[in-house]
């Protein structure tokens, strides 16, 4: 099973991916984790990423597409995988379909969960993971770049059929029920 998390910034969707990680044994793929561990571990790839998350934009399309296209091609992720963070872009839904279809695959689900824009600020501004870019103008960026080129991939979803959101509002068990529900 291939699914897509898909929400903006704050909306929750690492705490759901890891519990449906446990739950149905696919594995996470966060490609924000992937950029931070590495940025820590001062990678070529780190020191191209740095700035670019640190000022809450986006990272190229292609750079992104071909680390989650190697990354999926490891053993762990041939039982399926939770897409967290990834696409963020029309572009990268497309080439991520164009890859999936090339090996005979699919995405089985993408499930958005909604969040209002104040509940999101709050709740990264009190999350104190102690990120760069958790501060509220960085933010606001992200906020920002959520909608403008982020949020357009539900609709991508929607044409292919595979989209359903969930209230993204409530206990972390109660979003997990809605989600589980929505892929039983
Ligand atoms: P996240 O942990 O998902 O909030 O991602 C943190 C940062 O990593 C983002 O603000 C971007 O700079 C970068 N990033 C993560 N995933 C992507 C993606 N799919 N496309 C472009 N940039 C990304």
């Amino acid at each position: 099973m291939k699914i897509v998390l898909f929400g903006p910034p704050g909306a929750g969707k690492g705490t759901q991916a890891k519990l449906i990680e446990e739950k149905f044994g696919i594995k996470q793929l966060s490609t924000g984790d992937i950029f931070r561990s590495h940025i820590k571990n001062q990678t070529e790839l780190g020191k191209k990423v740095k700035s670019i998350l640190d000022s809450g934009n986006l990272v190229p399309d292609s750079v992104v597409v071909e680390l989650v296209v190697d990354t999926v091609k490891n053993p762990e992720f041939e039982k399926g995988y939770i897409l967290d963070g990834f696409p963020r872009t029309v572009v990268q839904a497309e080439e991520f379909d164009a890859f999936l279809q090339s090996t005979g695959s699919k995405i089985d689900a993408c499930i958005g969960l909604e969040v209002p824009k104040d509940e999101l600020i709050k709740r990264i501004l009190s999350r104190g993971e102690g990120r760069a870019d958790d501060t509220p103008e960085k933010v606001a960026v992200r906020l920002d770049v959520y909608e403008k080129e982020t949020a357009p991939v539900m609709g991508y979803y929607k044409k292919t059929g595979v989209f359903s959101s969930i209230d993204g509002v409530g206990t972390i068990d109660e979003i997990f029920g809605r989600i589980t529900s929505k892929l039983a």
